[in-house]
């Protein structure tokens, strides 16, 4: 029998949709110009770099001249982060962030505090939430920015990132947030919501990797990392990544589609099923992260009793693709800083498991998932160091 093949890690990176590959494939050899050039190759790159920067502009309620590409979620996290802190120089020293943040947020902090920055790490509830009231009262008169995370990639929780911008912008704090995990996935207006700066990720919603974006806010004003031909407004020297940034653009019009579709009604019906479906068949299961405030095709559990890599492996030769965790801290024996923020204990931790849809994911896909998963669970606490 042939083994089933179902991946459910689109939290750690989405295939590139088949319009967008399409969309990409004219900008390697026959759109070849560089955007800087001004004979007619450079112009078209040009307008295709301008056209994709509407796209995604568009997707979030952005100008297209607050959005700025750069080579990933992660630069643009350091961008935003570092950029702000640089640009303020002596003045403001304190910055925030949470508990639960992605590394390209949370290792920026611990860096800027290892070189002068005081930092408050804000703490999340047993559901992942930050609260306001702990971000109003870490604020100081010489707090520049905070950063907290639109939903979180471990757990899916989704921050209640209106208020959040509510009060740094009524204390004159400067409000960066990580969206990568929620921009294409659920509706986002930065014209509505008090946010400074925003980051997205292209290979999160069916783009190519090492593309991303920042929204920046008109009139907000940030030190470049990267100095040199001053392209994408100075922020983001080097020729521009013509195919990746093409490709991002035509991701954002297809989520902008799925949005308007109700995809996200979809995916979260069978999500529900997911989570519904494991926590009723194994003993000792928990659902990880809010219930409601939650990414729609985020599922992420806890089984007790059980290490969550040795689940991975046997789901893997099941066919099944999952994660244990966040995929960069995966294959380190450290639990998960987010569970562990979250007030699990240790052995709890371990036992976690990441699925995250896609706009792949069948009905058939999450039956066979609920086939394999349970006797899965079964064989290994049967052989497991945890049980007394
Ligand atoms: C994937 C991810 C990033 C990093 O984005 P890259 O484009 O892979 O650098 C940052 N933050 C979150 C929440 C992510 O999920």
């Amino acid at each position: 029998m042939e083994t089933r093949k179902v991946y459910l890690d689109n939290s750690a990176t989405t295939a590139v949709a088949e319009e967008v590959l399409n969309a990409m494939l004219p900008y390697f050899r026959e759109s070849i110009g560089n955007p800087n050039s001004l004979h007619v190759w450079g112009r078209d790159a040009r307008r295709a770099v301008d056209e994709a920067r509407a796209s995604v502009a568009s997707l979030v309620g952005a100008l297209p001249g607050e959005i700025i590409f750069t080579g990933g979620g992660s630069v643009s996290d350091n961008l935003a982060i570092k950029g702000a802190v640089w640009r303020a120089g002596e003045a403001k020293k304190h910055i925030i962030t949470s508990a639960v943040e992605h590394h390209a947020v949370m290792d920026t902090f611990k860096w800027l505090a290892k070189k002068g920055c005081d930092v408050t790490f804000l703490p999340v509830d047993e559901y992942g939430l930050v609260s306001p009231e702990s971000l109003a009262s870490a604020i100081r008169s010489d707090t520049l920015l905070a950063s907290v995370m639109y939903a979180n990639n471990e757990v899916g929780t989704i921050n209640p990132i209106s208020q959040l911008g509510e009060i740094c912008r009524e204390r004159g704090v400067l409000f960066h947030t990580d969206a990568v995990q929620a921009v294409g996935h659920i509706p986002i207006d930065v014209s509505k919501i008090p946010v400074d700066m925003l980051t997205m990720s292209s290979h999160k919603m069916y783009g190519p990797k090492g593309v991303g974006a920042l929204y920046i806010r008109k009139g907000i004003k940030l030190t470049p990392l990267v100095h040199g031909g001053g392209q994408e407004f100075g922020l983001y020297s080097g020729t521009e990544n013509v195919p990746g940034i093409v490709g991002m653009g035509a991701g954002a019009r297809i989520t902008l589609k799925l949005l308007e579709d109700g995809e996200a009604g979809r995916v979260s019906s069978l999500r529900d099923l997911l989570l519904d479906g494991i926590t009723s068949r194994i003993p000792d299961s928990f659902v990880t992260g809010h219930r409601t405030e939650r990414l729609p095709y985020h599922a992420s559990v806890c089984v007790r009793h059980i290490e969550g890599e040795g689940m991975l492996l046997r789901m893997d030769f099941a066919g099944i693709g999952v994660s244990s965790g966040s995929a960069c801290t995966s294959g380190s024996l450290e639990p998960s800083h987010v569970l562990l923020a979250m007030g699990l204990d240790h052995a709890t931790a371990h036992g976690s498991v990441r699925m995250t849809l896609g706009i792949d994911t069948t009905r058939d896909d999450i039956d066979y998932v609920l086939e394999k998963f349970p006797p899965i669970v079964e064989t290994l606490r049967k052989m497991s160091p945890y049980k007394g």
